[in-house]
């Protein structure tokens, strides 16, 4: 199984590192796309997977990052974007919940991204969070100018932006937020992905999935997601992980199974 969303140059995982991505082969993930939050973190992140098969990364700023990227220029990304081990653009977006970047800071860092996925056609992986109307203004403008492939990660925005994002060719991914017992909504949103458009996503360290809520996540804990979601789907386990993995290599082609 593929974990789609992780932070492997967190600082939380600087002591053991190994360690936790051992428990996660020996548990049967064998593949990663960790994530780029500020673009000055590339060489780290590409050092941690550079010899590592069926590792891979994207290359972007994270929302809360914006305010430092206001020179992050489409050729940066789309050159970095040219190596090997790097499969998406982003995390971009908008974060209008924690407010660490400008409001305007954060969207023109998006729209740099935004052509950036159009330009070399990786998928661009968007963040968004209380800002669901400008998200779907800019994404669905964009995608009228030049088509390009995109995820919409850790889904927890509302329903008419779901589809609104199906509605031009969205994946959508889930994390361990649906196995929350408040989290009514986002499991309801996710019933409405159709299946050959779904993923799912541990976004360690953070969101541990219950039981491990509270803990530091770990991409091993992915199985609980599947676990549950298959529950609620109403699946087999191996069904559902078998889908969400062939819809990994459908959105990120560039991945090549090694
Ligand atoms: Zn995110």
């Amino acid at each position: 199984m593929i974990d789609t969303h992780v932070n492997l140059h967190h600082h939380l995982y600087q002591d053991d590192l190994e360690q936790v991505l051992n428990r996660a082969k020996e548990g049967g993930i064998h593949g990663m796309l960790t994530i780029c939050d500020r673009f000055g973190n590339r060489d780290k992140i590409m050092d941690i997977i550079q010899n590592k098969s069926n590792f891979w990364m994207s290359i972007g700023a994270h929302p809360h990052e914006a305010k430092d990227h206001l020179e992050l220029s489409i050729n940066d990304l789309v050159s970095y974007s040219k190596q090997e081990k790097v499969i998406g653009i982003g995390e971009c977006g908008l974060d209008f919940h924690y407010n660490l970047s400008p409001h305007e800071d954060q969207i023109k860092v998006f729209e740099t991204h935004i052509e950036a996925a159009q330009d070399c056609q990786l998928p661009l992986i968007v963040h968004t969070r209380l800002a669901d109307e400008i998200t779907e203004e800019l994404l669905k403008n964009a995608m009228r100018y030049k088509e390009f492939p995109l995820l919409m990660h850790c889904y927890t925005s509302g329903t008419n932006l779901l589809k609104s994002m199906l509605d031009i060719g969205a994946f959508v991914s889930i994390s361990g937020i649906a196995t929350f017992k408040n989290a009514t909504d986002v499991r309801e949103n996710a019933s409405l992905i159709p299946k050959d458009k779904l993923l799912l996503e541990t976004d360690c360290p953070y969101l541990a999935p219950i039981p491990m809520r509270g803990q530091r996540n770990e991409p091993l804990f992915i199985k609980h997601i599947a676990q549950f979601m298959a529950q609620y789907f109403n699946m087999e386990y191996d069904d559902l992980v078998d889908i969400v993995d062939s819809n990994f290599f459908s959105l990120f082609k560039k991945a090549k199974i090694q």
